[in-house]
């Protein structure tokens, strides 16, 4: 069941960056940034999460092709996370408080050990598929579907990875709370079907509008 093993949820460090005071106060709107063919409905999710759950505005904007610079075939096509928030970051205009890439294209990063080096078995980690990848803090954060399943189950899961990363790019570290959505799912879908599709109160006080 390596499908199951793979995925996780990671947070980049951005800096010592803040959030700016008026994505904080919601001034902005956030961007859906389609990656390709995109599902509308699993768009308009997002968007109804957004504004449920953060009191965010959205807007959809004009598709981008995948970009080539992101593409990577290691073990099978996929594209690289990281690279692709700091293409958002770098394309999102200034109207728009965080730019939210949605794609159905599978995702990667490599992911490192505390010293740096890759992580072991560096064939697992060297192109490690991953559901998300966000700023914390930042502007720009991307979630793919394709490790998503299906149905009911892809559209929960979908909502809650979608306001995990966002959270991530609104300051929020990973929760010790296991039924908030902010848990480290440490490489585990099971982690995030076993979370609520909300925020504990705790993270809720630390993101409230300022
Ligand atoms: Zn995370
Ligand atoms: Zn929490």
């Amino acid at each position: 069941m390596r499908f199951y093993l793979m995925p996780l949820l990671l947070l980049l460090f951005y800096g010592c960056n803040n959030v700016p005071r008026e994505v904080q106060q919601r001034k902005y709107q956030v961007g859906i940034q389609p990656i390709g063919n995109v599902n509308s409905e699993q768009i308009e999710l997002i968007q109804n999460a957004l504004k449920d759950e953060y009191g965010f505005e959205t807007v959809v904007l004009p598709v981008m092709a995948p970009p080539q610079r992101a593409f990577i075939n290691v073990k099978s096509a996929r594209y690289r996370a990281d690279t692709l928030i700091r293409i958002l970051r770098d394309s999102r205009p200034d109207s728009i408080g965080i730019i939210f890439g949605l794609t159905n294209k599978d995702i990667s990063i490599t992911k490192y050990g505390a010293k740096g080096e890759i992580k072991k078995p560096q064939s697992t980690y060297k192109d490690f598929g991953i559901f998300g990848l966000g700023f914390k803090p930042g502007t720009s954060s991307v979630v793919s579907v394709y490790r998503l399943g299906k149905g009911k189950t892809l559209r929960s899961r979908l909502k809650k990875i979608a306001l995990h990363e966002i959270g991530h790019n609104l300051g929020l570290k990973h929760c010790p709370d296991k039924s908030c959505l902010m848990t480290d799912a440490v490489e585990s879908i099971g982690t995030v079907d076993a979370a609520k599709e909300t925020l504990c109160e705790n993270c809720k006080a630390k993101i409230q509008k300022k």
